[in-house]
């Protein structure tokens, strides 16, 4: 695995909870991290299919337009009753005409889950695929996962996206109950990042 040598690594991310919670994971690193938004980067299509080729889509592009190593994450929650859904769609299950929606997102999931006719426990997991990609085209790749099951009613007003309906497995609270410390020690990021943080300590 190549060493990350450098002072300044740029997030490509327009999601404003994962820059959050990768910005704190990089915090002892003595890293400066550039955000994707700050920086005035379009937010390009994810159009593989594939949890890798849509991290590698941003990370590229992010590295192109700014020329300093971009950190990707391409993320997602995977229902077993769904047979492996949301996956790469688990943004698009947000989109309304004005944005994303998360709490018709989740709303959604649950109906669907319902009509499943599944029983609970719904067991689920969130996956984090981190592709770290430098100026001179070497490339690295990093995957964490968390599994837990879909609760409902939501709970809690943390976190992100899907988090008030994620319990991780062995915790009573859902991601959007736990503070974004409690949440970091455990997550699917912070899974993947415990891979990731080898190419920032070694050398
Ligand atoms: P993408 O990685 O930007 O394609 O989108 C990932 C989707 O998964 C987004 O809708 C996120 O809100 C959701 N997601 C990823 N990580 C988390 C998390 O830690 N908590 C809740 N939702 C998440």
């Amino acid at each position: 695995m190549r060493h990350f040598s450098g002072d300044r690594l740029l997030v490509a991310t327009h999601n404003a909870g994962k820059l959050e919670e990768i910005a704190d994971m990089l915090t002892p690193f003595g890293i400066t991290v550039l955000g994707a938004a700050d920086k005035g980067l379009p937010e390009p299509d994810e159009t593989g299919t594939t949890f890798v080729e849509n991290a590698r889509i941003k990370a590229h592009a992010a590295v192109k337009a700014i020329g300093v190593p971009a950190l990707a994450d391409d993320s997602a929650i995977q229902i077993d009753a769904h047979g492996g859904a949301h996956g790469v769609y688990t943004a698009d299950w947000a989109e309304t005409p004005n944005g994303r929606d998360f709490i018709m997102a989740m709303t959604r999931t649950y109906d669907t889950l319902v009509e499943t006719g599944a029983p609970a426990p719904w067991t689920a997991r969130f996956c984090c695929t981190f592709f770290l990609a430098w100026p001179d085209g070497h490339d690295e790749v990093f995957e964490g996962r968390m599994e837990g099951q879909i609760v409902w009613p939501m709970r809690g007003e943390q976190g992100h996206g899907y988090d008030p309906i994620f319990q991780p497995r062995g915790k009573d609270l859902t991601f959007g109950e736990m503070d974004r410390a409690q949440k970091n020690r455990i997550s699917h990021r912070a899974d993947a990042f415990r891979k990731l943080a080898a190419a920032f300590s070694d050398g």
